[in-house]
């Protein structure tokens, strides 16, 4: 009997492991495979923000094209000449891509920091014992200064404290009237200028603070369309932000614990909520955030508000070509607990592979959206504001477009509250938004299922579809015999009164009498 050599052993058993995977790979649960739905390869629902910074202001064009949907612009850093020119950029990117790309702004709000060290940073070992004290002076061997002014009132002893954005942790032994003394229970180095959370203490902080106002002078003279609000806690902060920066989308980043208290006054006072991971899992036990951050982004879908999670999804791509598999499995959860984006920080900021970490997240959401499980996500049907005209209209329109496997749906819309609407149902299919105002455009990129598109007004509903369709067709979103759901406020023009619903196969008369 003829014998395999090495080489042709290990060809045999590559071959008939494959068939094994293969075998395998058909008899997974029904619910993993991909459903038969009638999306285009290239539809993806979920949406991404990237931070600019850097590494990626001079490659905008290539973001849009990997996936971006909104730019971040981190006010924590930089100053306001490179976050004009960072603007500049942003806008002659998505002109030319002809892609509304909505900018955030994010806000540094109230975060605590350490004061500074005479060679830039100390390690502090565990058993350690320090003093902290009030301020951002420069410390002594043995001290730790923290930009907070309440900090002898506020911390008693047996109350973390919390450096390096976590990594450190301190316990507070006793206190006088200078300082803190506080035993190192979790080593670490500690630089200057770093994240301090105080988990246990009652901290009084102001929102937003002067530099926060400052800034949402610089947010207004840009014309960015959303606010990141760092450290909100309670619903009266919002209230006065908004004063501020009227017309801008506030975007609320629950990062605090009495954020998550209060978080249906939040919820009422917000356009959009962050998930914003990495304080947040400073300030709770980490091993909760997993839990919390689902339960954030259910409670969102149902009040209405959009949301991003944030911080760490693809960490180790600021360095890498390519993610760890927990964070592709945190990518994906994240598509899959019912986020409408997904954000880039340092990765897009000051990383090596800033494109390829926008592409990376596209693919990743990509095949999240085609399973089952996201198919089959919760019903909302049960949401409030039941006997609402634009609600009813949407949810009918996502019943009918799941029911009579349409192409998409097309709504026409001012303000974009209905398309908010049909966005949080997650139809099976894309929702088209055709507005005339650019804002109303840009802020729909941040929502998922969501492609916006600007279209100029017409003086009937019939001209409206008639244009709408060869839009569509001219930039390849449809084709001759689609079939479409078109939703619309009638009379047309007017803000909040979408009360039309129509089934229409494109290249048909689209006349109503
Ligand atoms: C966060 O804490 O997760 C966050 C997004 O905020 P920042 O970038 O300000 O740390």
């Amino acid at each position: 009997m003829p014998t395999a050599t090495t080489n042709e052993t290990e060809a045999i058993t590559e071959i008939l492991e494959q068939e094994i995977m293969r075998e395998r790979v058909q008899r997974l649960p029904a619910r993993l495979l991909p459903p038969e739905r009638r999306l285009r390869e290239t539809t993806r629902f979920t949406k991404i923000v990237a931070t600019i910074g850097p590494a990626s202001e001079d490659r905008l064009g290539e973001l849009i094209d990997a996936g971006l949907s909104v730019a971040r612009l981190n006010f924590s850093h930089g100053t306001p000449d490179e976050h004009r020119r960072r603007m500049a950029l942003i806008k002659a990117a998505s002109a030319h891509r002809m892609t509304p790309i909505a900018v955030l702004a994010d806000l540094p709000g109230p975060k605590m920091r350490t004061g500074m060290f005479p060679d830039g940073k100390i390690m502090l070992k565990e058993g350690d014992v320090v003093r902290v004290k009030p301020g951002q002076a420069v410390a002594e061997p043995g001290e730790v200064y923290v930009g907070v002014e309440d900090l002898l009132e506020a911390v008693e002893p047996g109350h973390r404290i919390s450096l390096a954005d976590g990594q450190v942790l301190l316990r507070a032994n006793s206190k006088d009237s200078e300082a803190i003394t506080a035993t190192c229970e979790r080593a670490g180095p500690v630089g200057n200028r770093k994240g301090v959370h105080l988990p246990d203490s009652d901290v009084s902080y102001e929102l937003p603070t002067a530099e926060d106002r400052e800034l949402i002078k610089l947010a207004r003279e840009l014309g960015v369309d959303m606010l990141g609000v760092s450290f909100v806690g309670h619903a009266s902060e919002l209230e006065e932000i908004r004063g501020l920066a009227p017309g801008i989308d506030l975007v609320s980043k629950i990062e605090r614990q009495a954020a998550l208290f209060n978080l249906d006054e939040i919820l009422e006072a917000t356009d959009g909520l962050m998930v914003a991971r990495g304080d947040l899992g400073v300030e709770l036990d980490i091993e909760h955030l997993p839990l919390v951050q689902k339960e954030i982004l259910e409670r969102s879908v149902l009040a209405g508000v959009y949301t991003i999670t944030a911080t760490e999804m693809l960490e180790s791509m600021i360095e890498a070509g390519r993610p760890t598999r927990a964070e592709v499995t945190d990518v994906a959860n994240a598509v899959l607990d019912g986020t409408d984006a997904v954000m880039l920080s340092a990765e897009t900021a000051v990383g090596k592979h800033p494109v390829e970490a926008v592409s990376t997240m596209a693919r990743i959401a990509q095949v999240a959206e085609r399973s089952e499980i996201y198919a089959h996500r919760p019903s909302l049907e049960s949401a409030p504001e039941r006997g609402h005209f634009s609600r009813a209209t949407a949810m009918a329109a996502v019943h009918v477009a799941n029911e009579v496997d349409v192409d998409c749906i097309v709504c026409f819309t001012e303000t974009g509250n209905t398309v908010r609407l049909l966005s949080r149902f997650r139809p099976d299919v894309e929702i088209v938004a055709l507005s005339p105002r650019p804002d109303t455009v840009r802020k729909m990129a941040v929502l998922a299922h969501v492609r916006p598109l600007l279209f100029r007004r017409e003086p009937s509903l019939e001209a409206m579809i008639d244009t709408a369709a060869d839009l569509l067709v001219a930039r390849r979103v449809l084709q001759t015999g689609d079939r479409v759901i078109f939703v619309a406020g009638v009379p047309v023009g007017f803000a909040r009164s979408t009360n039309v619903l129509k089934l229409h196969r494109i290249g048909e008369d689209s006349r109503f009498t």
